[in-house]
């Protein structure tokens, strides 16, 4: 019994490496929402892309075939231009980005990169040329630093902290006790939603991908937060194509072309400008949620005071 419960000892040892590797792997493909059922097609060429334009023509959709989530959608991001997508929840902003990265295979229309079908190229290179900055990034059970550098896990140690810096998160990790080797995730410190969004902006940095699909995070950030978020959003996003699944008014506001979602269609778009103009959906979301910013401002100010 004792000569077989040293290689047992191993195979546990070994198990639970292969077992926190599939967790990684796990918690990424559950953050990502995603089914692993798209396969290349055989003699799929890598994508080439040369500016990183991205075009939805005619994308037809649905999850099960029972219900349509998107019904006919259409447009196109010039290379370096940002698009934002708004509309009410449900409307089917985030399947535009899991579309977009393959992780589903569309009914009826095409997505193209630079022209090329993103059927017809390798998923490893489609999945290469896209950064994602999700609303909430899972973090691995790992140091700071391993999470930066899964963007590129290449990168030099001052790398990554050049992008921590960049992704306005340097200052906060240097001041920890074990700075960049800081156990984060599950069995180390929690970070806060914009901390992890900004471990996944520097993650994208050092990425630097010719396309960009932002999720901004629904929930509330005090506005210090948000700025810095934004300053670094903005930096990430400069010169590259952009699709934006937005929440904030500072986002649409600059973005090339507004698109409103809703039951699966573009009700409107336009620039911030010409959709107020309209008076429709989005100018009634405009002021519904302009609203709500002087409300709590007020409440703020009411609280200071007191
Ligand atoms: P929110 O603003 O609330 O995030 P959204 O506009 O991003 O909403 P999606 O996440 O794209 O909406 O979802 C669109 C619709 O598709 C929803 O009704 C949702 O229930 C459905 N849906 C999303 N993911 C799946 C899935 N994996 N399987 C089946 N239905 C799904």
């Amino acid at each position: 019994l004792m000569q077989l419960s040293v290689p047992l000892n191993f195979i546990g040892f070994i198990y639970r490496e292969i077992r926190q590797g599939l967790t990684d792997i796990e918690q990424m493909f559950d953050l990502l929402d995603v089914p692993q059922e798209v396969v290349d097609r055989p003699g799929a060429e890598p994508l080439k892309v040369e500016e990183g334009t991205v075009e939805f023509r005619d994308v037809h959709f649905a999850y099960d075939p029972d219900r349509q989530i998107l019904k006919g959608i259409s447009f196109k991001v010039a290379a370096g231009k940002t698009v934002a997508i708004v509309g009410p929840s449900g409307a089917g902003k985030s399947t535009i980005s899991r579309l977009l990265f393959r992780f589903y295979d569309i009914q009826q229309g095409a997505i193209l990169v630079d022209g090329q079908d993103i059927r017809d190229v390798a998923q490893e290179s489609l999945r290469a040329a896209i950064g994602m900055v999700p609303q909430d990034t899972v973090l691995f059970n790992d140091t700071i630093a391993y999470n930066i550098r899964y963007g590129r896990t290449d990168a030099t140690e001052a790398e990554v902290q050049k992008a921590a810096e960049l992704a306005q998160i340097g200052s906060f990790i240097e001041a920890l006790p074990a700075g960049y080797k800081s156990m984060v995730g599950e069995r180390g410190l929690k970070l806060s939603g914009g901390e992890k969004q900004r471990v996944a902006i520097a993650r994208t940095i050092l990425k630097a991908p010719p396309i960009l699909m932002l999720d901004e995070a629904t929930s509330a950030l005090d506005t210090h937060t948000e700025q810095e978020i934004q300053a670094a959003l903005d930096l990430v996003s400069r010169g590259r194509t952009t699709i934006v699944i937005a929440h904030r008014l500072s986002t649409v506001i600059s973005a090339d072309e507004i698109i409103v979602l809703k039951d699966g269609r573009i009700a409107e778009r336009g620039t911030h400008v010409d959709l107020l103009r309209e008076r429709g959906l989005y100018a009634a979301m405009w002021d519904r949620q302009r609203e709500a910013t002087e409300a709590e401002e007020r409440l703020r100010i009411a609280r200071e005071a007191d």
